[in-house]
């Protein structure tokens, strides 16, 4: 079982907020960097069962129909017994050829780059898309036969108000939509908005967005089954829990991570390096401590917490003793419980997580 990440760093433009690996697309460049990923999609795939296959970015549907089959081809060598095959898209990128194309090699799920329907929050974002639009791609992603669709809303932007996130919300909700994930924004030193040094929104104004979103979702039919994240008819991201559940990854790209074996890799962010040498990955070995800290870090994420006999399985020692000081005390203050085997969150305790994990880390 493999669960795979392969990172498409082109944009089209580029958003006021984003840190990410990515770049302004241009043909010639991605012609090269295709030469690149095929390489190392055939050394890294060749022996693997692949499970879930995600294509981020980046956006990965800014690349030109005969460079998304070319990308599409090569990985098919591969995916033939992919479960969840996911594409991330901007709305303004998802034309129909692109999503008949997506279709045919087996895509069976969009995550779509939303953000906000507001006119001017889009436009502050340096964001192309407009409300109609987001309505009539979805509409259009179901057309094509795609019926697991993940829109991403950002809260926290400057000049969003109450009201304009009650908005993004409600006409999500009303959309054929199985699953949200919701980013409380984070200004970057190096975005648009770092630069322009925009204020972050203040801590209790945010955490009053994130549980009015809790509230409002929950009304309307999705579960918060992740920190931020939440799903219609248990449509969770098989991809996403991979992670959350701490098992080992495959990243391919420049700027892709990855963790196997113990150790894991993240390849070059530099494109040209990329582009010259391949992958060039950095390695850190990770700890049997390391290990035990990060896995409770990404499972009490998920609303179901961690499986204490997972732990022992896994670790050879039991998760309550490990870390007798840091479960006593956070039961004590109400922020986890012990349910059916598991350790979990409560939503106190989800709300300040990092405080929570602070007493793993001494643990
Ligand atoms: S947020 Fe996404 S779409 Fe926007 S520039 Fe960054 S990677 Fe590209």
């Amino acid at each position: 079982m493999s669960f795979v990440y392969v990172h498409v760093p082109f944009c089209k433009t580029i958003c006021s907020y984003c840190d990410f690996v990515r770049c302004g697309y241009h043909q010639g460049l991605a012609d090269k960097w295709l030469q690149a990923i095929q390489k190392e999609i055939k050394e890294k795939l060749r022996n693997e069962k692949i499970t879930t296959l995600y294509l981020g970015g980046g956006t990965p549907t800014s690349l030109t129909i005969a460079q998304m089959e070319v990308l599409l081809e090569c990985l098919g060598e591969y995916s033939a017994d992919v479960e969840e095959y996911t594409v991330e898209a901007n709305v303004e990128s998802l034309d129909d050829s692109m999503l008949n194309l997506l279709a045919g090699y087996g895509v069976n799920r969009i995550s779509l780059g939303v953000q906000s329907i507001d006119a001017t929050l889009i436009k502050r974002m340096n964001r192309h898309h407009d409300k109609q639009m987001v309505i009539d791609t979805i509409q259009r992603i179901h057309h094509q036969g795609i019926h697991n669709i993940s829109c991403d809303l950002i809260y926290g932007l400057p000049a969003q108000t109450p009201a304009l996130w009650q908005e993004d919300l409600r006409v999500l909700c009303e959309q054929d939509i199985q699953h949200i994930s919701l980013y409380a924004l984070t200004i970057e030193e190096h975005s648009a908005f770092g630069r322009e040094k925009v204020a972050a929104m203040e801590e209790d104004e945010e955490a009053d967005f994130y549980e009015a979103a809790i509230t409002y979702l929950q009304s309307q039919g999705f579960e918060q089954y992740e920190i931020s994240n939440f799903a219609r008819h248990k449509h969770y991201s098989k991809h996403n829990q991979a992670y959350w559940h701490y098992e080992d990854f495959i990243g391919i790209g420049c700027g892709a991570s990855g963790k196997q074996k113990h150790a894991r890799y993240d390849n070059t962010r530099n494109l040209e390096t990329y582009l010259r040498q391949g992958p060039s990955p950095s390695y850190i070995a990770l700890t049997s401590k390391d290990e035990r800290f990060e896995m409770i870090m990404m499972g009490l994420r998920l609303t179901q917490g961690i499986s204490l006999s997972k732990f022992s399985k896994r670790f050879g020692c039991e998760l309550l003793s490990c870390y007798e000081n840091a479960v006593q005390k956070n039961i004590r203050l109400g922020l986890l419980r012990m349910e059916n085997g598991f350790i979990k969150a409560t939503d106190k305790g989800l709300h300040v997580l990092n405080s929570v994990l602070l007493d793993f880390m001494e643990g």
